[in-house]
């Protein structure tokens, strides 16, 4: 059992480089170190990739989450790839977070906070170095900000930091110009692709829904009652990714010298929504004239599951940023140590500064969610509870293919629900891998995807994600489970 030591600011010289004296797990070695100072120096004259003011707002709006005032969808895919950097798929991947924040805002009748996994999730643990392709083993493949897809292309090239930083940019550039030009906007009925569903029963259900839905909105419009989320003309939507690769993080890692936050988001991507207006002592609170650090190369940025340790780089570096960030959760979190994570992460209880994203598994989490959920109560610490009822289900077919089952995915999510609820508790968002398109990676949900189908179109390197059709399933069974 670990031994609480409870010290709200266990290391006070925290700098954006603090975290290199501590252990660094799955840390990418280099064989050239002058090019990959050249390539960080590169990074470090660079513009943010968001903006602090952008942070900040979505700050207030965890603040509300973490008080069950809204609710947090978080999702896209395990691995983005250099390759995924164009329009179509960046529309693919809009479409199906602004599709499922509509159907969960009818369903859960509050707002939605959409962060996608996007515009720089290119870094991921692996739990092997190697691999083996067609009989030889080589390097395994850990994100294209490191090492390329390629078999033949898997040494570690620091060159990739700057692509990365540039794709990300391109892919954030392209979002906020469909937002600004009306890309979410609910009266283009044909975004819905149902035509997949393959129950016609279900198929009316959703379309009936859809329906109902834009008819509420437009009644909004209509009387001028919108608020930012029903006026689809202008959402929120927030950026993130894994911050693995410290030595990115740091690059982008930006001083705000005391300064007035202006009164304006500044940008299309960002609105801030009526539903903070009442969080303004909080925006004051923390424009005092100190200097604060910023990550900017996303609006929230969380820690694996893998590099979660007490005293490792990643909760150092991640300790000292003023952005709302995240933690994974899994079966090997003791509540102890959850406790103790977030004594140092959230050293002056700032509600939503820390989501914790539970990912145990739909048969484990029974016996891990209660344990955490009372570990947390026990302290003034006011998470935002997010589930990932991804991570702790993936399996593998007779075939050797990698796959999760919709129905342990459905599983996970309502047994998280029926917890915290049971336990006085609430459940404040969901965290998914997913894609806007039609890949065949996830077995079940409204198209009945079984074993045999994986192969028509398996495209992940990494995890197995939910396609688009799968997506919707799932937004629409929350939805139903909260109106019934
Ligand atoms: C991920 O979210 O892509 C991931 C690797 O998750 P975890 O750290 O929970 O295993
Ligand atoms: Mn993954």
């Amino acid at each position: 059992m670990l031994k609480r030591e409870l010290s709200p600011h266990p290391e006070p010289e925290w700098s954006p480089s603090s975290w290199r004296s501590k252990e660094i797990k799955h840390n990418v070695e280099y064989k050239d170190p002058a090019k990959l100072n050249s390539c960080l120096e590169k990074l470090r004259s660079l513009p943010p990739l968001v903006a602090e003011e952008e942070i900040d707002t979505l700050r207030r709006l965890l603040a509300n989450a973490s008080r069950g005032e809204a609710f947090v969808l978080q999702c896209g895919d395990c691995a983005e790839t250099f390759s995924s950097c164009t329009p179509d798929s960046i529309q693919d991947r809009l479409k199906i977070i602004l599709q499922m924040s509509l159907v969960l805002i009818w369903g859960l009748r509050t707002p939605i906070v959409r962060i996608a996994r996007m515009c720089g999730q290119f870094a991921k643990p692996r739990s092997s170095e190697t691999e083996v392709i067609n009989g030889e083993t080589v390097l395994t493949f850990r994100g294209e900000i490191i090492n390329g897809i390629s078999p033949s292309d898997r040494n570690t090239d620091p060159n990739r930091l700057v692509e990365a930083y540039f794709h990300s940019a391109s892919v954030i550039n392209y979002v906020r110009s469909l937002l600004s030009n009306n890309f979410a906007d609910l009266k283009f009925p044909h975004n819905w692709d149902l035509d997949w569903v393959k129950d016609d029963q279900i198929r009316s259900e959703y379309k009936d829904i859809i329906n109902r839905l834009a008819d509420s909105f437009d009644f909004m419009q209509t009387i001028g009652a919108e608020s930012q989320d029903t006026n689809t003309k202008s959402i929120n939507l927030f950026t993130s990714h894994e911050a693995l690769l410290l030595n990115y993080e740091e690059a982008l890692t930006r001083k705000r010298a005391g300064k007035k936050p202006s009164k304006k988001s500044g940008s299309p991507l960002i609105k801030e929504s009526l539903s903070f207006s009442s969080q303004t002592n909080l925006t004051k609170a923390k424009s005092s004239n100190e200097d604060k650090w910023y990550n900017t190369s996303a609006h929230f940025i969380w820690i694996g599951d893998r590099t979660r340790q007490l005293n490792g780089a990643h909760v150092e570096y991640f300790r000292g940023i003023q952005n709302p960030i995240g933690v994974k959760v899994g079966p090997s979190m003791h509540p102890d140590e959850l406790v103790r994570i977030l004594d140092i992460l959230d050293p002056n209880f700032e509600p939503g500064r820390v989501t914790l994203i539970s990912r145990y598994g739909a048969n484990k989490i029974e016996s891990h969610l209660p344990d955490h959920i009372s570990a947390v109560r026990s302290t003034n610490h006011k998470v935002v509870w997010s589930c990932d009822p991804c991570h702790g289900n993936t399996t593998t077919t007779a075939e050797g293919i990698k796959t999760r089952s919709f129905d342990d995915i459905i599983k996970e999510i309502i047994s998280s629900i029926e917890i915290h609820t049971r336990m006085n508790s609430k459940i404040n968002g969901i965290h998914l891998e997913l894609t806007g398109e039609h890949v065949t990676e996830c077995v079940g949900g409204s198209q009945y995807l079984e074993p045999v189908d994986l192969s028509q179109n398996y495209q992940t390197f990494c995890d197995p994600r939910l396609n688009y059709l799968q997506s919707l399933d799932i937004a629409f069974k929350i939805s139903n489970h909260y109106r019934k």
